[in-house]
């Protein structure tokens, strides 16, 4: 088994491509990875960042692609509408599977996107997408709509689910993720249970659940148990954490 992430690096090992790169290899998938930019950053503050420019960053999909047969990829931090148009490119050429985390802010509260971003995401990367993993600001940006309680996640969630199969992620609210996706016997919304942590090691929980997912399903779980399973997966990672990231080798340890 083996996926692509095509995000963005942080130097503090628990966000970004290492976090992605860290839980495919726990979940035993082979990780191959795309760098679409560099931060400098620590858990309480991102100092910088400096995009990779974009035909490079086309480059590496293409030589990646062109010696592994991968299906299953993720998206992480993109910065740019530039970066977005030639990432859908990509996914259409190689019929990849994609599940999107919409990176827009670490969670520092540093920004990692320039002003166009959550609109190219929606305009051009969702629509091809499997599934995307908004947190509730990611989701509020996303749609212009206010979360205050789950019921409004559901309906965002709703919103976002016309485009493509959307969980709203919930460890900013009450710990409980919503799922939407738009079937074509009716319209299914699941509520997948959550439990609320109480730590701080969250920063990269967001891309390691993306990844976790990205992996389940490159394994070819279905799209509801693999939510599940890396609910589970993250819930683990966060809780073998340290210093404000998260520890994905708990898996290995227990191997
Ligand atoms: N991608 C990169 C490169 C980051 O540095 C961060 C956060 O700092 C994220 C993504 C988002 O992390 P989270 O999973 O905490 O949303």
């Amino acid at each position: 088994m083996i996926a692509l992430s095509i995000a963005g690096f942080d130097p503090s090992g628990g966000a970004g491509i290492l976090a992605d790169v860290k839980t495919f290899q726990a979940l035993g998938v082979y990780p191959t990875a795309v760098i679409t930019a560099l931060t400098a950053q620590n858990v309480k503050h991102v100092g910088g960042v400096e995009p990779v420019d974009t035909d490079f960053v086309a480059k590496q999909i293409d030589l990646v692609m062109a010696e592994e047969d991968i299906q299953y990829a993720k998206t992480g931090m993109l910065y740019s509408g530039e970066m977005v148009e030639m990432v859908a490119r990509k996914v259409n050429e190689y019929q990849l599977k994609l599940v999107v985390d919409p990176v827009l802010v670490a969670g520092s509260g540093g920004t990692l996107s320039r002003d166009d971003l959550a609109r190219s995401i929606k305009k051009h990367l969702l629509p091809l997408a499997k599934l995307t993993t908004p947190n509730i600001h990611e989701a509020e940006v996303l749609t212009g709509l206010e979360i205050k309680n789950e019921e409004d996640a559901a309906n965002v969630a709703c919103e976002l689910g016309k485009l493509c199969p959307t969980v709203v992620t919930g460890g900013h609210l009450n710990g409980r993720d919503i799922f939407y996706e738009n079937s074509s016997n009716g319209n299914d919304i699941n509520f997948i249970e959550g439990e609320i942590i109480k730590t701080s090691n969250t920063h990269g929980s967001g891309c390691t659940y993306s990844s976790a997912i990205t992996a389940y399903m490159a394994m070819g779980i279905s799209m509801v148990e693999s939510l599940k399973k890396a609910s589970h997966f993250t819930k683990k990672a966060i809780e073998n954490g340290g210093h404000g990231t998260l520890n994905q080798m708990w898996r290995q340890n227990q191997l």
